[in-house]
C-alpha cells in the first residue's frame, strides 16, 4: 500500500499524509476518552435539561388548565383531577416516609382548650402524640401536660379575625422549618385527623419537589384585587386557588423552604396585611400566585364547609380529616352509628372507635 501510493504521489507527500492521519487518529482517541469520562463523571447533563425542562413546564400549564377547569364544573371531580395530575408528573420515586417525618399542626385558642382540644386529645392525638402541635393564644399547665409539652402559646391575640388567624399560621410555619420534618400537615381544632391515612397519602408525594395538598372550599378560583406595580393607580386582578384551612392542608419541605425568603420568620403576616385576606387564602397566594406551585386537589380532606352526612361509612376509612360544624340551622354531622348524640355530639369518638375498634379506651365495657 505504502509502495503503491508513493509511486503515485512521491516519497516526501506520502510521509506527510501519513503524519497527519495518525495525529487525527490520536485526537479523535483523545476526543472520545474525554467525552465517556465526561459523561461517567458528570452525567448526561444536557440530554436531561433537553428533555424535562420543556416537559415540567407544560405539565404546569396543562395541570393549572385542567384544575381550573374542573373547578368551574363541581366539586366531584376532584377525585379525576387528582389522578390526572398524577399521573402527568413527573414525580421522583418518593422516599419511604414514617409518622416521624410528619408535623402535624393544629391551631386552636383558650376558649377552646377544654372542649376541642381536650376531644383530640383522647381521640387521634393518642395515634401521633410526637408530631403533633397545637399552636395556641395563653399559656394552660394542664394542656401542657396533657400534651407532653405539646402546647405552643405563640402570643398570638385570642379571637377569630384575620391578624390573629394569620399570626397563628405564620408560627406554625416557622416551627415547621425549624423542626427539619418532611412535611407540614396543618389542621384545625374542629379536624378529626385520620392519622394512618393521612400517612399513606404523604407516601405518594416527595418531599423533596414543591407539593400543596388540600381541598378549596369554593368552586371556582378566588378572584381578588391587587396594587398593579407597574402602574400606582391601578388595581390588578389575579386570580388563584387556595387549600381551605378547616380541611387541612399540607406542604412539602422542598415547597415550605421555597417559600421562606418571602413567608419565613413572620413574614407571612406582612403578606397576609398586604392582601388582607384569613390565613389560609394568603397560604394560597404565597404558593399559587407569587411561587407558581398549583395545589393538588385531596378529595380526602373534608371542613364543615362540606355536608358531613354525605360520607359514606364504608369510606371512612379512607379519609383524611373531617370535621363537624352548623349548616344554616342544622347540625353538619358524620352519620355513624355508636355513641348517642349527647355524649358524642361532634361524632369524633364514635368515628375514632370505628376506625380503632381494638383501642383500649373504645372497648365495649
Ligand atoms: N380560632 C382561633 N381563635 C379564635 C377562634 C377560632 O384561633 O378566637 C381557631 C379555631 O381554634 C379553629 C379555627 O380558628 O382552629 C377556625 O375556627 P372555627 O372552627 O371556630 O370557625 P370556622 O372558621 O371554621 O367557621
Ligand atoms: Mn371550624
Amino acid at each position: 500500500m505504502r509502495w503503491f501510493l508513493n509511486k503515485i504521489f512521491g516519497w516526501s507527500s506520502v510521509s506527510r499524509l501519513m503524519k497527519v492521519g495518525k495525529i487525527m487518529l490520536f485526537a479523535i482517541s483523545l476526543l472520545y476518552v474525554t467525552v465517556v469520562v465526561y459523561q461517567n463523571v458528570f452525567g448526561y447533563k444536557m440530554l436531561d435539561t433537553i428533555n424535562n425542562v420543556p416537559s415540567i413546564e407544560s405539565n404546569n400549564q396543562q395541570q393549572r388548565l385542567l384544575k381550573h377547569h374542573m373547578l368551574n364544573i363541581t366539586g366531584d371531580i376532584y377525585s379525576a383531577y387528582h389522578v390526572e395530575r398524577t399521573s402527568v408528573t413527573a414525580t421522583p420515586k418518593p422516599t419511604t416516609i414514617n409518622l416521624s417525618d410528619i408535623f402535624i399542626t393544629v391551631k386552636t385558642t383558650k376558649m377552646y382548650h377544654d372542649t376541642r382540644l381536650a376531644l383530640l386529645i383522647k381521640t387521634w392525638f393518642q395515634l401521633a402524640k410526637e408530631q403533633t402541635f397545637f399552636f395556641t393564644d395563653a399559656d394552660d399547665i394542664f394542656y401542657q401536660r396533657k400534651t407532653n409539652g405539646h402546647l405552643v402559646n405563640t402570643n398570638c391575640s385570642m379571637g377569630h379575625f384575620r391578624k390573629a388567624l394569620c399570626c397563628k399560621m405564620s408560627v406554625e410555619y416557622d416551627t415547621f422549618l425549624e423542626s427539619g420534618k418532611k412535611w407540614f400537615c396543618h389542621f384545625d381544632d374542629d379536624n378529626y385527623v385520620n392519622v394512618h391515612k393521612l400517612l399513606d397519602l404523604l407516601k405518594d408525594y416527595s418531599p423533596t419537589v414543591d407539593w400543596y395538598l388540600g381541598k378549596p372550599s369554593i368552586a371556582s378560583p378566588l378572584e381578588i384585587f391587587i396594587d398593579n406595580v407597574e402602574s400606582k393607580s391601578m388595581h390588578k386582578k389575579i386570580s388563584f386557588v387556595f387549600a381551605t384551612g378547616g380541611a387541612g392542608f399540607c406542604i412539602s419541605r422542598a415547597l415550605a423552604l421555597k417559600m421562606m425568603p418571602i413567608a419565613g420568620n413572620g413574614k407571612f403576616i406582612n403578606i397576609g396585611d398586604k392582601i388582607g385576606l384569613p390565613d389560609d387564602v394568603t397560604m394560597g397566594y404565597i404558593i399559587e400566585y407569587l411561587l407558581n406551585v398549583p395545589l393538588t386537589i385531596i378529595d380526602t380532606f373534608h371542613s364543615h364547609l362540606e355536608p358531613m352526612e354525605f360520607l359514606r361509612k364504608d369510606t371512612f376509612k379512607d379519609q383524611v380529616s373531617f370535621s363537624y360544624g352548623q349548616i344554616k340551622n342544622d347540625k353538619n354531622i358524620l352519620n355513624i352509628d355508636g355513641l348517642d348524640n349527647i355524649s358524642d355530639p361532634t361524632r369524633f369518638y364514635s368515628l375514632h372507635c370505628h376506625l380503632f375498634p381494638h383501642l383500649s379506651s373504645c372497648s365495649k365495657s
